[in-house]
């Protein structure tokens, strides 16, 4: 990619931390290191209150025990379970015992959490949560603000963030790390509204640019999750892990996308096929519509198999919300009732919506510890190798709590419980006032060659032509179900779609809100972590969480209690190489006051 990039004109900043991304993650991270007396930026492509956590639903789990009685090693015993054992149970005790002080924060800063009588905060069941490790019955865990946790959050969040002096660079997309001798020593980023580039110096970048469920054709998630800070990692040469898992939301419009929370299901939705059978109750008659997400997805996905979907094409399902007191639905789930209304044309206090699982959340990310560092698979084979001056958080980051399924609401609480612990590291780690290391002579040319690359792309295929191919294939060979001839053959053709990136076309070339050229470098990160989910799913040989392989239908510890680690080696359509290697799942807990939770059979 040699390309004259002396005419573009490059500002320069120091700062001790520089953060990528303002959804909830990204915006906790800021607060905490700017609290620390850290110099500090947020770099958002988006205004901070339009990230995408702005849309998140449902609510935030923390064993708060207000309408339940309930226990933080109940919560870690979901969580593990849901991880399908394949979650780090250090940084899963870590999560579960600071829930209940990180939603206590947020009340304090101002979220408008919905209420109970005596005035405690309202905690709603959600898929997966129980009481009695595991052994039910459900556990009211997941506190909520209506139907709008997210929306609550964010902007609290944001309004907390401005009292800090941290400066915002909003409307800038951060194009690529810079690296010296293994280490990141800052991040390259374009002005949207003028073109001229960003330099930013900082002891540490913090990314939180969420997920890359755009990967998709349908997916929940905003047009923006394109996965760019999943980009950036690969880019530098490191290992993205465990992309195979992707969750699918049981409950997306049908035709929309538009997500339906499960807090539908736990103010008492149910799910019916086209005989009006609640089918749930077969494949788990314990938790039924409210067993974790993969099991319902996978249920749904064989009723309609079988013949039992509803509407002409058999290929979808009936959420029923008809039953419940209007008076509730108007209170605990406004917003859904107006989507319902908007995207499929129902009144839900009378009739079943159509919903079909839909793309929703990314388990795998940047590998990091519960501290956000980021951490590969050094040159000496150490598996717990920290990448000095990197982080990450929130749905970008795979720290592992997730493992191979995320349980409801546990990301919200994610988000703002690591994006606290990454603020305190870097707090322990720098010292304000310490100086800079020089900047390699070469910092910008990376980004800058990209950039220049495709501002000038002359090729025959446009950008949305290349992307819908490779939503489509993503949609094919790497959904609910996986079998081995799918998977082979959609490497296959991701391999094909990825050679047309040498052949991508931008019609637009100016530097001023050029939309097509923005789309393309999402496309080229987006078209990355295609490459690598299919592959590391084709190479996964077993079902786990959200994995479900048919010609390898069960979970299989011995070969694969392990995270997939990926390089990508295909860029500028060169191929789509990847190579994959594997980390230890922890099989540890943080302190002495949990056993290590030990591997069962997951049934609901
Ligand atoms: C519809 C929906 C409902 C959900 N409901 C729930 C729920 O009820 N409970 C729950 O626990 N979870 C829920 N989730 C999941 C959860 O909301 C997300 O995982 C979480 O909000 C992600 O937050 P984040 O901070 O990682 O990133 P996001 O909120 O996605 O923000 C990403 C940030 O990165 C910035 N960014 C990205 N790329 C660049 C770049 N190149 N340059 C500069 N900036 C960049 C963006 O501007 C943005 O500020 C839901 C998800 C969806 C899609």
């Amino acid at each position: 990619m040699a390309a004259d990039t002396s005419a573009y004109k490059i500002i320069d900043h120091t700062y001790d931390v520089v953060v990528v991304g303002a959804g909830g993650s990204g915006l906790r991270a800021t607060m905490g290191a700017a609290e620390a007396g850290l110099r500090t930026a947020n770099i958002s492509k988006v205004f901070p209150t339009r990230s995408h956590t702005v849309a998140a639903q449902g609510g935030i789990a923390a064993s708060l025990g207000n309408n339940t009685p309930d226990h933080w090693s109940w919560h870690m015993y979901d969580t593990v379970k849901g991880s399908d054992w394949l979650g780090d149970q250090d940084a899963i005790e870590y999560l579960v015992r600071e829930a209940p002080q990180a939603v206590y924060e947020l009340e304090h800063a101002g979220v408008p959490f919905s209420r109970n009588e005596d005035g405690t905060i309202y905690q709603r069941p959600f898929g997966g949560h129980m009481q009695n490790m595991g052994e039910g019955p459900p556990v009211q865990r997941t506190c909520a603000a209506a139907d709008r946790t997210g929306h609550a959050m964010l902007h609290a969040l944001y309004q907390q963030s401005l009292k800090y002096d941290a400066d915002f660079f909003i409307e800038y997309f951060a194009i690529d790390l810079i690296m010296k001798d293994g280490k990141c020593v800052g991040v390259i980023a374009m002005c949207m509204d003028d073109g001229t580039i960003h330099r930013f110096r900082s002891h540490s970048v913090v990314l939180a640019t969420g997920g890359y469920g755009r990967c998709y054709y349908t997916a929940t998630s905003a047009h923006t999750c394109t996965g760019d800070g999943g980009g950036m990692v690969l880019r530098a040469g490191l290992p993205l892990q465990d992309m195979e898992f992707v969750q699918f939301h049981p409950t997306g419009i049908y035709g929309a996308g538009v997500l339906i929370t499960e807090g539908a299901r736990g103010e008492g939705g149910y799910l019916t096929n086209s005989e009006g059978e609640r089918f749930m109750e077969r494949y788990a008659p314990s938790a039924k519509d409210l067993a974790s997400r993969d099991v319902v997805s996978r249920s749904m996905a064989l009723e309609m198999r079988e013949g039992r979907g509803v509407g002409p094409e058999k290929d979808h399902i009936y959420l029923h919300l008809d039953h419940i007191d209007p008076k509730v639905l108007a209170e605990r789930l406004p917003g859904i009732t107006e989507s319902g209304k908007i995207f499929a044309g129902v009144d839900l206090t009378r009739q079943p919506l159509p919903v079909t699982p839909t793309v929703h959340y990314n388990m795998g990310g940047i590998p990091c510890n519960y501290h956000g560092e980021v951490v590969t698979v050094g040159a000496d084979g150490n598996p717990e190798t920290v990448i000095p001056g990197l982080f990450a958080v929130g749905e970008a980051a795979c720290v592992s709590v997730h493992g191979a399924n995320r349980l409801g609401s546990n990301s919200l609480i994610d988000l703002v419980v690591f994006g606290r612990a990454t603020g305190h590291r870097l707090k322990e780690i720098i010292k304000p006032g310490t100086s800079h290391d020089e900047l390699p002579a070469d910092s910008a040319d990376m980004a800058l060659g990209r950039l220049d690359h495709f501002r000038h792309a002359n090729g025959s295929s446009p950008t949305a032509e290349i992307r819908s191919e490779m939503q489509k294939t993503m949609q094919k060979h790497c959904a609910v179900f996986r079998d081995s001839a799918l998977l082979a053959e959609g490497v296959e053709m991701m391999k094909k779609t990825n050679k047309r990136m040498e052949d991508v076309r931008v019609t637009d070339r100016s530097l001023i809100w050029n939309s097509d050229l923005i789309e393309t470098l999402e496309l080229d990160n987006l078209m990355a972590q295609a490459s690598v989910t299919i592959n590391s799913a084709e190479n996964r040989k077993e079902s786990r969480g959200a994995h479900a392989h048919e010609d390898f239908p069960e979970r299989d510890d011995a070969n694969w209690m392990k995270h997939t680690a990926v390089w990508f080696e295909g860029w500028g359509g060169k191929g789509g190489d990847v190579k994959i290697d594997y980390r230890p799942v922890h099989e540890y807990t943080l302190t002495d006051d949990i056993q290590y939770i030990e591997p069962k059979k997951r049934v609901y």
